[in-house]
Protein backbone atom coordinates (compact mmCIF):
# COMPACT_ATOMS: atom_id res chain seq x y z
CA UNK A 1 0.00 0.00 0.00
CA UNK A 2 1.61 3.35 -1.03
CA UNK A 3 0.27 6.90 0.42
CA UNK A 4 1.35 9.75 -1.13
CA UNK A 5 0.73 13.54 -0.03
CA UNK A 6 1.95 16.19 -3.29
CA UNK A 7 0.86 19.23 -2.08
CA UNK A 8 3.73 20.59 -1.10
CA UNK A 9 5.07 20.46 -4.31
CA UNK A 10 3.01 23.04 -5.74
CA UNK A 11 3.85 25.20 -3.11
CA UNK A 12 7.64 24.75 -3.88
CA UNK A 13 7.37 25.51 -7.69
CA UNK A 14 5.29 28.93 -6.90
CA UNK A 15 8.20 29.88 -4.59
CA UNK A 16 10.71 28.61 -7.02
CA UNK A 17 9.07 30.66 -10.21
CA UNK A 18 8.54 33.61 -7.53
CA UNK A 19 12.09 33.85 -6.32
CA UNK A 20 14.03 33.70 -9.73
CA UNK A 21 11.96 36.72 -10.27
CA UNK A 22 12.87 38.41 -7.13
CA UNK A 23 16.32 38.33 -7.43
CA UNK A 24 15.93 39.86 -10.90
CA UNK A 25 14.04 42.95 -9.67
CA UNK A 26 16.25 43.23 -6.54
CA UNK A 27 12.97 42.78 -4.71
CA UNK A 28 12.64 41.24 -0.79
CA UNK A 29 9.37 39.88 0.18
CA UNK A 30 8.28 38.83 3.34
CA UNK A 31 8.02 34.89 3.37
CA UNK A 32 6.73 32.91 6.08
CA UNK A 33 5.87 28.85 5.92
CA UNK A 34 3.90 26.76 8.19
CA UNK A 35 2.05 23.57 8.23
CA UNK A 36 -1.62 24.06 8.87
CA UNK A 37 -4.43 22.39 7.48
CA UNK A 38 -2.75 19.08 6.94
CA UNK A 39 -0.42 20.79 4.14
CA UNK A 40 2.40 23.67 3.58
CA UNK A 41 1.12 27.19 3.97
CA UNK A 42 3.56 29.72 2.78
CA UNK A 43 2.21 33.29 2.89
CA UNK A 44 4.71 36.20 0.51
CA UNK A 45 4.34 39.79 1.38
CA UNK A 46 5.68 42.86 -0.43
CA UNK A 47 6.31 45.85 0.77
CA UNK A 48 7.75 47.44 4.00
CA UNK A 49 9.69 44.95 5.96
CA UNK A 50 8.34 45.04 9.38
CA UNK A 51 4.64 45.40 8.26
CA UNK A 52 5.51 42.78 5.74
CA UNK A 53 6.63 40.14 8.35
CA UNK A 54 3.79 41.43 10.89
CA UNK A 55 1.20 40.93 7.83
CA UNK A 56 2.73 37.70 7.24
CA UNK A 57 2.27 36.57 11.27
CA UNK A 58 -1.41 37.91 10.67
CA UNK A 59 -2.40 35.72 8.09
CA UNK A 60 -1.02 32.52 9.38
CA UNK A 61 -2.11 33.27 13.12
CA UNK A 62 -5.59 33.40 11.05
CA UNK A 63 -5.21 30.32 8.81
CA UNK A 64 -4.77 28.40 12.25
CA UNK A 65 -7.82 30.21 13.79
CA UNK A 66 -9.83 28.59 10.97
CA UNK A 67 -8.25 25.16 11.31
CA UNK A 68 -9.14 25.37 14.78
CA UNK A 69 -12.98 25.90 14.32
CA UNK A 70 -13.97 23.76 11.63
CA UNK A 71 -11.07 20.64 11.50
CA UNK A 72 -12.11 17.49 10.80
CA UNK A 73 -9.29 15.11 12.25
CA UNK A 74 -8.63 17.27 15.59
CA UNK A 75 -10.47 18.22 18.88
CA UNK A 76 -12.69 21.40 17.21
CA UNK A 77 -16.49 22.73 17.34
CA UNK A 78 -16.85 21.04 14.08
CA UNK A 79 -16.25 17.97 15.62
CA UNK A 80 -18.66 18.80 18.56
CA UNK A 81 -21.07 18.44 15.94
CA UNK A 82 -20.00 15.91 14.51
CA UNK A 83 -19.33 13.49 17.75
CA UNK A 84 -23.32 15.03 18.90
CA UNK A 85 -24.58 13.17 15.36
CA UNK A 86 -28.23 11.91 16.11
CA UNK A 87 -28.06 12.65 19.60
CA UNK A 88 -28.15 16.42 19.96
CA UNK A 89 -28.13 19.82 18.89
CA UNK A 90 -24.85 21.91 19.42
CA UNK A 91 -24.51 25.58 20.11
CA UNK A 92 -21.37 27.00 18.00
CA UNK A 93 -20.36 29.69 16.95
CA UNK A 94 -21.85 32.09 14.38
CA UNK A 95 -18.62 31.86 11.83
CA UNK A 96 -18.99 28.10 11.88
CA UNK A 97 -22.84 28.51 11.39
CA UNK A 98 -22.08 30.77 8.31
CA UNK A 99 -19.01 27.78 7.01
CA UNK A 100 -22.03 25.25 7.45
CA UNK A 101 -24.58 27.04 5.55
CA UNK A 102 -21.95 27.88 2.53
CA UNK A 103 -21.07 24.35 2.56
CA UNK A 104 -24.68 23.46 2.33
CA UNK A 105 -24.95 26.14 -0.69
CA UNK A 106 -22.00 24.66 -2.68
CA UNK A 107 -23.94 21.45 -1.87
CA UNK A 108 -27.37 23.39 -3.55
CA UNK A 109 -25.17 24.82 -6.21
CA UNK A 110 -23.61 21.49 -7.60
CA UNK A 111 -26.65 19.27 -6.88
CA UNK A 112 -25.04 17.24 -4.71
CA UNK A 113 -21.37 16.48 -6.38
CA UNK A 114 -20.21 18.60 -3.38
CA UNK A 115 -21.78 17.16 -0.39
CA UNK A 116 -20.07 18.11 3.10
CA UNK A 117 -22.03 15.60 4.80
CA UNK A 118 -19.43 13.18 2.80
CA UNK A 119 -17.78 12.81 6.54
CA UNK A 120 -19.45 9.45 7.08
CA UNK A 121 -17.44 8.08 4.36
CA UNK A 122 -14.38 10.05 4.25
CA UNK A 123 -13.74 8.78 8.12
CA UNK A 124 -13.52 5.47 6.66
CA UNK A 125 -10.96 6.17 4.14
CA UNK A 126 -9.28 8.19 5.84
CA UNK A 127 -6.70 9.71 3.42
CA UNK A 128 -6.48 12.85 5.32
CA UNK A 129 -6.48 11.87 9.08
CA UNK A 130 -3.46 10.71 11.17
CA UNK A 131 -2.35 6.88 10.12
CA UNK A 132 -2.68 5.16 6.98
CA UNK A 133 -5.19 5.17 4.49
CA UNK A 134 -7.74 2.51 3.63
CA UNK A 135 -10.11 1.05 1.14
CA UNK A 136 -12.84 0.13 3.32
CA UNK A 137 -15.33 -3.18 2.40
CA UNK A 138 -18.16 -2.25 0.52
CA UNK A 139 -20.82 -3.33 3.12
CA UNK A 140 -18.75 -0.26 5.40
CA UNK A 141 -19.67 2.11 2.62
CA UNK A 142 -22.96 1.08 1.84
CA UNK A 143 -23.55 2.14 6.02
CA UNK A 144 -21.54 5.08 5.66
CA UNK A 145 -23.47 6.21 2.84
CA UNK A 146 -26.68 5.97 4.22
CA UNK A 147 -25.06 9.18 6.69
CA UNK A 148 -24.52 10.89 3.56
CA UNK A 149 -27.13 13.77 2.88
CA UNK A 150 -26.64 17.51 2.87
CA UNK A 151 -30.54 18.33 3.19
CA UNK A 152 -30.53 16.77 6.72
CA UNK A 153 -28.56 19.02 8.01
CA UNK A 154 -30.77 21.60 10.71
CA UNK A 155 -29.11 24.78 11.14
CA UNK A 156 -30.88 26.55 14.11
CA UNK A 157 -30.38 30.31 13.83
CA UNK A 158 -32.83 31.20 16.40
CA UNK A 159 -30.72 28.86 19.61
CA UNK A 160 -27.68 29.29 17.76
CA UNK A 161 -27.11 25.19 16.97
CA UNK A 162 -26.28 22.95 14.33
CA UNK A 163 -27.92 19.11 14.43
CA UNK A 164 -26.39 16.57 12.64
CA UNK A 165 -30.01 13.63 13.08
CA UNK A 166 -28.36 10.97 12.10
CA UNK A 167 -25.90 8.87 14.06
CA UNK A 168 -22.75 8.62 12.10
CA UNK A 169 -23.24 11.60 10.03
CA UNK A 170 -20.41 13.71 9.84
CA UNK A 171 -19.58 17.26 8.46
CA UNK A 172 -16.33 17.33 6.68
CA UNK A 173 -15.41 20.46 5.21
CA UNK A 174 -12.21 20.00 3.71
CA UNK A 175 -13.46 20.96 0.42
CA UNK A 176 -13.83 24.19 0.97
CA UNK A 177 -12.19 25.10 3.89
CA UNK A 178 -8.90 26.47 2.10
CA UNK A 179 -10.69 28.84 -0.26
CA UNK A 180 -12.88 29.70 3.31
CA UNK A 181 -9.59 30.52 4.52
CA UNK A 182 -7.83 32.44 1.27
CA UNK A 183 -11.15 34.64 1.60
CA UNK A 184 -10.55 35.83 5.21
CA UNK A 185 -6.47 36.44 4.21
CA UNK A 186 -7.84 38.90 1.77
CA UNK A 187 -9.72 40.40 4.30
CA UNK A 188 -7.12 40.23 6.91
CA UNK A 189 -3.72 41.74 4.21
CA UNK A 190 -6.81 44.48 2.93
CA UNK A 191 -6.85 45.60 6.81
CA UNK A 192 -3.49 46.04 6.97
CA UNK A 193 -3.18 47.54 3.88
CA UNK A 194 -1.02 45.33 2.08
CA UNK A 195 -1.26 45.62 -1.66
CA UNK A 196 1.13 42.76 -3.07
CA UNK A 197 0.73 39.47 -1.72
CA UNK A 198 0.51 35.38 -2.45
CA UNK A 199 -0.97 33.30 -0.14
CA UNK A 200 -0.20 29.63 -0.72
CA UNK A 201 -2.32 26.86 1.07
CA UNK A 202 -0.77 23.83 -0.66
CA UNK A 203 -1.79 24.86 -3.85
CA UNK A 204 -4.82 26.84 -3.47
CA UNK A 205 -3.63 30.31 -3.91
CA UNK A 206 -4.83 34.19 -2.92
CA UNK A 207 -2.47 36.28 -5.64
CA UNK A 208 -3.05 39.41 -4.36
CA UNK A 209 -2.56 42.68 -6.40
CA UNK A 210 0.68 42.34 -8.71
CA UNK A 211 3.79 40.90 -7.72
CA UNK A 212 5.77 44.09 -9.10
CA UNK A 213 3.80 46.90 -10.36
CA UNK A 214 2.84 46.09 -14.25
CA UNK A 215 3.80 42.19 -13.87
CA UNK A 216 1.51 39.59 -12.50
CA UNK A 217 2.07 36.67 -10.39
CA UNK A 218 2.64 33.37 -12.19
CA UNK A 219 1.28 30.27 -11.00
CA UNK A 220 1.86 27.11 -11.89
CA UNK A 221 -0.61 24.55 -12.32
CA UNK A 222 0.60 20.45 -11.21
CA UNK A 223 0.68 17.68 -13.75
CA UNK A 224 -1.52 15.12 -12.21
CA UNK A 225 0.67 12.24 -13.73
CA UNK A 226 3.97 13.96 -13.01
CA UNK A 227 3.35 16.25 -10.18
CA UNK A 228 6.53 17.77 -9.75
CA UNK A 229 6.47 19.11 -12.91
CA UNK A 230 4.43 21.89 -14.53
CA UNK A 231 1.39 21.42 -16.89
CA UNK A 232 -0.13 24.65 -16.95
CA UNK A 233 0.98 28.35 -16.19
CA UNK A 234 -1.30 30.98 -15.45
CA UNK A 235 -0.87 34.82 -14.73
CA UNK A 236 -3.07 36.44 -12.36
CA UNK A 237 -3.93 39.51 -10.26
CA UNK A 238 -6.40 39.80 -7.19
CA UNK A 239 -7.20 36.19 -8.16
CA UNK A 240 -7.99 32.98 -6.08
CA UNK A 241 -6.97 29.89 -7.49
CA UNK A 242 -7.99 26.59 -6.15
CA UNK A 243 -6.99 22.83 -7.40
CA UNK A 244 -8.59 20.10 -6.47
CA UNK A 245 -6.45 16.86 -7.96
CA UNK A 246 -6.69 13.27 -7.70
CA UNK A 247 -2.50 13.14 -6.95
CA UNK A 248 -2.69 14.76 -3.72
CA UNK A 249 -4.07 12.11 -1.37
CA UNK A 250 -4.34 8.90 -2.29
CA UNK A 251 -3.25 5.01 -2.05
CA UNK A 252 -2.49 1.98 -4.69
CA UNK A 253 -3.56 -1.79 -3.84
CA UNK A 254 -4.10 -4.37 -5.81
CA UNK A 255 -2.61 -2.45 -8.84
CA UNK A 256 -5.53 0.14 -8.31
CA UNK A 257 -5.26 3.88 -7.45
CA UNK A 258 -7.73 5.32 -5.11
CA UNK A 259 -7.61 9.02 -4.90
CA UNK A 260 -9.83 11.24 -1.93
CA UNK A 261 -12.09 13.41 -4.36
CA UNK A 262 -15.51 11.03 -3.33
CA UNK A 263 -18.49 10.57 -5.22
CA UNK A 264 -21.27 10.82 -3.03
CA UNK A 265 -23.77 8.66 -4.86
CA UNK A 266 -21.25 5.32 -4.64
CA UNK A 267 -18.75 6.63 -1.58
CA UNK A 268 -15.88 5.63 -3.94
CA UNK A 269 -13.60 7.75 -6.08
CA UNK A 270 -15.03 9.95 -8.68
CA UNK A 271 -13.83 8.56 -12.15
CA UNK A 272 -13.09 10.27 -15.66
CA UNK A 273 -11.00 13.37 -14.40
CA UNK A 274 -7.58 13.61 -12.66
CA UNK A 275 -7.41 17.61 -11.90
CA UNK A 276 -9.95 20.62 -11.91
CA UNK A 277 -8.30 24.13 -11.30
CA UNK A 278 -10.70 27.15 -11.17
CA UNK A 279 -9.62 30.88 -11.18
CA UNK A 280 -11.98 33.66 -9.53
CA UNK A 281 -12.73 36.74 -8.00
CA UNK A 282 -15.03 34.47 -5.33
CA UNK A 283 -12.76 31.62 -3.60
CA UNK A 284 -16.52 30.41 -2.79
CA UNK A 285 -17.67 30.60 -6.36
CA UNK A 286 -18.31 27.39 -6.19
CA UNK A 287 -16.03 24.16 -5.15
CA UNK A 288 -13.26 22.22 -7.37
CA UNK A 289 -13.85 19.07 -6.01
CA UNK A 290 -18.10 19.28 -6.68
CA UNK A 291 -16.97 19.98 -10.48
CA UNK A 292 -13.99 17.14 -10.29
CA UNK A 293 -17.75 14.73 -9.14
CA UNK A 294 -19.55 16.07 -11.84
CA UNK A 295 -16.76 15.21 -14.67
CA UNK A 296 -15.62 16.71 -17.29
CA UNK A 297 -18.48 17.70 -20.15
CA UNK A 298 -21.33 18.25 -17.01
CA UNK A 299 -18.46 19.93 -14.79
CA UNK A 300 -18.10 22.50 -18.25
CA UNK A 301 -21.46 22.88 -18.60
CA UNK A 302 -21.70 23.88 -14.86
CA UNK A 303 -18.87 26.22 -15.04
CA UNK A 304 -20.29 27.79 -18.14
CA UNK A 305 -22.73 29.38 -16.27
CA UNK A 306 -20.60 30.79 -14.00
CA UNK A 307 -19.50 34.24 -15.20
CA UNK A 308 -16.11 35.13 -13.64
CA UNK A 309 -15.18 31.49 -12.99
CA UNK A 310 -11.91 30.09 -15.29
CA UNK A 311 -11.97 26.29 -15.51
CA UNK A 312 -9.00 24.16 -16.58
CA UNK A 313 -10.03 20.35 -16.11
CA UNK A 314 -7.53 17.35 -16.93
CA UNK A 315 -8.73 14.20 -17.82
CA UNK A 316 -8.28 10.55 -17.10
CA UNK A 317 -6.11 10.47 -20.66
CA UNK A 318 -4.43 13.76 -19.49
CA UNK A 319 -6.12 15.68 -22.08
CA UNK A 320 -7.25 19.43 -21.31
CA UNK A 321 -10.53 20.92 -21.01
CA UNK A 322 -11.36 24.85 -20.25
CA UNK A 323 -14.20 26.84 -20.27
CA UNK A 324 -14.91 29.06 -23.15
CA UNK A 325 -13.40 32.33 -20.96
CA UNK A 326 -10.28 30.48 -19.95
CA UNK A 327 -8.95 30.42 -23.48
CA UNK A 328 -5.50 32.03 -23.38
CA UNK A 329 -5.73 32.20 -19.68
CA UNK A 330 -3.55 28.86 -19.12
CA UNK A 331 -0.67 28.19 -20.90
CA UNK A 332 -0.36 24.54 -21.46
CA UNK A 333 3.55 23.69 -21.24
CA UNK A 334 3.08 20.52 -23.64
CA UNK A 335 1.64 22.32 -26.20
CA UNK A 336 3.67 24.48 -28.79
CA UNK A 337 0.81 27.75 -29.02
P1 LIG B 1 -7.51 19.28 -0.67
O1 LIG B 1 -6.79 20.31 -1.47
O2 LIG B 1 -7.40 19.47 0.80
O3 LIG B 1 -7.16 17.93 -1.10
P2 LIG B 1 -9.85 19.40 -2.30
O4 LIG B 1 -10.35 20.70 -2.75
O5 LIG B 1 -9.05 18.66 -3.30
O6 LIG B 1 -9.04 19.55 -0.97
O7 LIG B 1 -11.08 18.56 -1.82
C1 LIG B 1 -10.89 17.24 -1.32
C2 LIG B 1 -11.33 17.16 0.12
O8 LIG B 1 -12.73 17.48 0.18
C3 LIG B 1 -11.22 15.77 0.70
O9 LIG B 1 -10.01 15.61 1.39
C4 LIG B 1 -12.42 15.67 1.62
O10 LIG B 1 -12.12 16.29 2.85
C5 LIG B 1 -13.45 16.51 0.92
N1 LIG B 1 -14.28 15.81 -0.07
C6 LIG B 1 -14.03 14.69 -0.79
N2 LIG B 1 -15.04 14.43 -1.63
C7 LIG B 1 -15.97 15.41 -1.46
C8 LIG B 1 -17.24 15.70 -2.02
N3 LIG B 1 -17.77 14.96 -2.97
N4 LIG B 1 -17.91 16.79 -1.56
C9 LIG B 1 -17.39 17.58 -0.58
N5 LIG B 1 -16.20 17.36 -0.02
C10 LIG B 1 -15.49 16.30 -0.45
MG1 LIG C 1 -6.98 20.65 -3.30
Amino acid sequence: MKAFRASLLVAWCVGSLFVASCQDMGHAPCRESKFLMGTLVTVTVNGDKTAGANSCKAVLHEIARIEDLASFHKPSPLNDINNAAGSAPVQTAPELRRLIALSLSLAKQTNGAFDPTIGAVTRLWNFSGPGEPRVPSPSEIEQALACVGWQNVQIDETNGAVFLPRPGMALDLGGMVKAYALGRARSVLAERGVRSALVDIGGDILALGEKTPGKKWRIGVKDPTQPSAIRGIVELSDQFILTSGDYERFLEQGGKRYHHILDPKTGYPATGVRSVTLVAKDPLATAPAGVFVMGIARGLEFLEQMPGVYGWLIDDRDAVHETKNARGLFKDVTRNE
